[in-house]
C-alpha cells in the first residue's frame, strides 16, 4: 500500500506536507519543507480496516472532496472555443466533430483519474491516497457550523 500524503493547510494557504505509512504508525513525522516535527494522533482516528476515522493531525473530523487535476479547467475552456468557433462558422464541420470528440475523450479520462481526498473540518489538513470509506460524507455546512461553534466555545 503507498504511503498516505498529508497536506497541511493554514487558512487556503499549504503551509507543508509529510507522507507517513499508515500500517506502521509513527507518533512523529518530519514535515516538508519546514522540517518541523509534527505529533500524530493515531488514538480513534483509524477503524478496524485501517481506514483513517479523523484527522491525525488534530483529532478531528473529516469530510470527502473530489480531486480533479488541472487539466479540468482547460476542458473547460476548449469545449468554449470549439462551441464559439463552430458558432462563427470558422471550422467546418468536420473539425468541430473530431475537436469536440477529443474534449469528450479527455472528460472522460478525467473522470477516471479524479480522485477522493479527505479533508478535515478543525485544520484543514488534505488526505491523498487514502482509501476512503463509506461512512465518510461530503462536505456538510450545517456541521460544519457546529463544529466551528463547538470550537470557539471556552473549553471547561
Ligand atoms: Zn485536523
Amino acid at each position: 500500500m503507498p504511503n498516505m500524503l498529508v497536506e497541511l493547510y493554514e487558512e487556503k494557504q499549504k503551509k507543508g506536507e509529510f507522507e507517513v505509512d499508515v500500517e506502521a504508525q509513527p507518533s512523529t513525522v518530519v514535515v516538508e519543507p519546514t522540517q518541523d516535527e509534527l505529533f500524530l494522533k493515531w488514538d480513534s482516528t483509524l477503524d478496524d480496516s485501517k481506514h483513517l476515522r479523523g484527522c491525525i493531525v488534530c483529532g478531528g473530523e473529516l469530510y470527502q472532496e473530489q480531486a480533479f487535476p488541472q487539466i479540468t479547467g482547460i476542458v473547460i475552456v476548449l469545449a468554449f472555443a470549439g462551441a464559439v468557433a463552430g458558432i462563427l462558422g470558422l471550422v467546418t464541420t468536420w473539425v468541430m466533430l473530431i475537436a469536440m470528440s477529443v474534449v469528450l475523450v479527455m472528460d472522460i479520462f478525467i473522470l477516471f483519474v479524479a480522485k477522493t481526498r479527505l479533508t478535515c473540518y478543525g485544520c484543514n489538513t488534505r488526505f491523498h491516497n487514502t482509501t476512503v470509506a463509506q461512512y465518510h460524507k461530503p462536505w456538510d455546512p450545517d456541521k460544519a457550523a457546529q463544529l466551528k461553534r463547538q470550537s470557539e466555545e471556552p473549553k471547561p
